[in-house]
């Protein structure tokens, strides 16, 4: 078992609809066309992880149907250690994603199986895999199992990465056992009721985060890069300038990325380490921003690197 990075991953089909505009209320509109895509962010993370290199095995559970059947497939063809993807009598996690003619989308997401992962066999699991660096959580996955699986982890030393999406408030009780936690634009306003936009926001917000328990903050600005801080500085970690056709995925794979890049550090991490981290998870997530999907989007380091030249 030489397994780097585990992900408490949630797993889901996506149904995508693309529409002219997402509707109104209680409002029928005629769509363009639809279509069908593995998804789900911690799932996303994981493949991210995998096509970067890294050893990856997944925590999770998905449903005993059709759907199930084919997520453990997919992720099993990318290299990743599905042992600990168990299967439930809940449906597979789906979500229902309407993308207008702008690519702006929103979604709704049915956990199922995704809520039905047993903490004690989240916990298990961390203990499985000696090789571990970095274990990698959502807000989508089932929040007692990351919880059991972070403080295993915490324990043993090994590095947790709390990605706070979507928006949920079962981040408060995992901040104490999250060394890193990745927030988006909304995620750290509705987390800290501050503006990241703001210098004195940014600080102020981290500050609650680092009192809570976590070592690093990283808010992710979409084209405006992301911003890293530790409890005494910040840094800005620019995005790379691409021509962006969906943003699907940029932010899981800004996770996989950095999850992927701390596993391969020598020993805990230092902030500089982190922000290079992100430096290179910005060059992952702007490949990804060029090309449409999730799983489909998501590159190899070949590309990554193709892409710098
Ligand atoms: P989320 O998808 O979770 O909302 P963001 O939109 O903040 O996350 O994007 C995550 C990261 O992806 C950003 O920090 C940035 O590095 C990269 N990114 C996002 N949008 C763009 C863009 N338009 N151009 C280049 N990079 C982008």
């Amino acid at each position: 078992m030489s397994q780097a990075v585990a992900v408490v991953a949630s797993l889901n089909v996506d149904h995508i609809v693309q529409a002219p505009r997402i509707p109104e209320p209680g409002e029928t509109l005629m769509g363009f066309s639809t279509s069908r895509e593995l998804g789900g962010k911690g799932g996303n993370q994981a493949v991210a992880a995998a096509r970067l290199g890294a050893d990856v095995a997944v925590i999770g559970c998905v449903g005993q149907d059709e759907d199930g059947d084919e997520y453990l497939n997919a992720l099993a063809a990318e290299g990743a250690d599905v042992t600990h993807v168990r299967r439930s009598a809940l449906p597979t996690g789906r979500a229902a994603i309407t993308v207008d003619a702008e690519g702006v989308n929103s979604i709704v997401v049915v956990a199922g199986a995704n809520a039905d992962i047993p903490a004690a066999a989240a916990e298990t699991a961390i203990g499985a895999l000696p090789s571990l660096r970095v274990v990698a959580g959502q807000l989508e996955a089932a929040a007692d199992a990351t919880e059991r699986a972070f403080a295993a982890a915490r324990e043993r030393g090994v590095l947790t990465v709390l990605n706070t999406a979507p928006a949920a408030d079962a981040a408060g009780k995992l901040l104490p056992f999250s060394d890193v936690v990745v927030s988006n634009e909304i995620e750290f306003r509705q987390l800290t009721g501050q503006d990241p936009f703001d210098g004195n926001g940014l600080r102020r917000g981290s500050a609650d985060l680092f009192a809570a328990g976590c070592r690093w903050v990283i808010v992710t600005l979409g084209a405006e890069g992301c911003a890293v801080l530790d409890a005494s500085s910040s840094a800005h970690v620019p995005a790379v300038a691409v021509r962006a056709v969906d943003t699907t995925a940029a932010g899981d794979s800004f996770v996989g990325a950095l999850a992927a890049r701390l596993a391969e550090l020598p020993g805990d991490p230092i902030t500089a380490d982190v922000v290079a981290a992100c430096g290179f998870a910005a060059k992952v997530a702007a490949v990804v921003v060029t090309r449409h999907g999730a799983h489909p989007s998501l590159p190899t380091l070949a590309e990554v690197c193709a892409q710098q030249e």
